[in-house]
């Protein structure tokens, strides 16, 4: 299964594809947490990438290209991959497509959320995080059991930099202008899936399913 998960920020692409990857057995390659886990690192690349991040914008298209590229030759992406986050531009669609025909692959679907602006906002202000293991959460739609501990491991939950309002308005006024126009690009080669990303989380979860079923 090589699959898209397009979609704005908070829409709900992290949390789906977390299933996908224990229920398919492909990886997640979200460029978002391959870029923050450089910038924790502190290479060459997550210093050139932070800045960006903070303000709410787009790494340039050179840069996460180059990572996507990499990524999608390893052993662990043979029988698929999800990619969640990327494309986020026309230019890194472009060069999926280019890269994907050099590895004689091609695209299965393009899953696109769909989620309103101030749900958005609402899901982006409550997202949490395990700082250790990673898992997702949602203070009121998908809380952990002890507030601020993570369920599966017990480290503290922490909140991301780049989900405080203003920046999230700013990645939702990104999102629009150069991410929204891969909607139109994904239908023109007839590989759009389109879904209420409004529903709760489980029933998404079905939706996604049905659809993959039925490729
Ligand atoms: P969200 O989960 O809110 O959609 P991500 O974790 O995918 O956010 O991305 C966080 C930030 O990382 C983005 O705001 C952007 O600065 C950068 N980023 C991630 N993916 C891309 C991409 N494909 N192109 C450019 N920048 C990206
Ligand atoms: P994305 O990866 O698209 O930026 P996430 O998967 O991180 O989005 O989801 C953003 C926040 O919204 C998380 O806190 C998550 O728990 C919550 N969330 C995800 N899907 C739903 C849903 N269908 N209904 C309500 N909250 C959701
Ligand atoms: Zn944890």
């Amino acid at each position: 299964m090589k699959l898209i998960l397009l979609g704005p920020p908070g829409a709900g692409k992290g949390t789906q594809a977390k299933t996908l990857v224990d229920e398919y057995g492909i990886p997640q390659i979200s460029t978002g947490d391959i870029l923050r886990a450089a910038v924790k690192e502190g290479t060459e690349m997550g210093l050139k990438a932070k800045a960006f991040m903070d303000a709410g914008g787009l790494v340039p298209d050179e840069v996460v290209i180059g990572i996507v590229r990499d990524r999608l030759q390893h052993d662990d992406c043979a029988k698929g991959f999800i990619l969640d986050g990327f494309p986020r531009t026309v230019p890194q669609a472009d060069a999926l497509q280019s890269t994907l025909s050099g590895l004689q692959k091609e695209l299965d679907l393009v899953i696109s959320l769909a989620v309103d602006g101030e749900a958005l906002v609402e899901r982006l202000a409550g997202r949490r995080a395990c700082g250790s293991c990673g898992r997702g959460y949602h203070v009121s739609y998908e809380p952990p059991k002890k507030s601020d501990v993570c369920d599966v491991c017990g480290a503290a939950l922490v909140q991301r930099a780049d989900d405080q309002e203003e920046t999230i308005r700013k990645r939702l006024a990104v999102y629009d202008e150069q991410t929204a126009p891969l909607i139109a690009y994904y239908r023109g080669c007839g590989l759009l899936r389109e879904l209420d990303g409004m529903k709760p989380i489980d029933e998404v979860r079905t939706r996604i399913s049905d659809l993959l079923k039925a490729v």
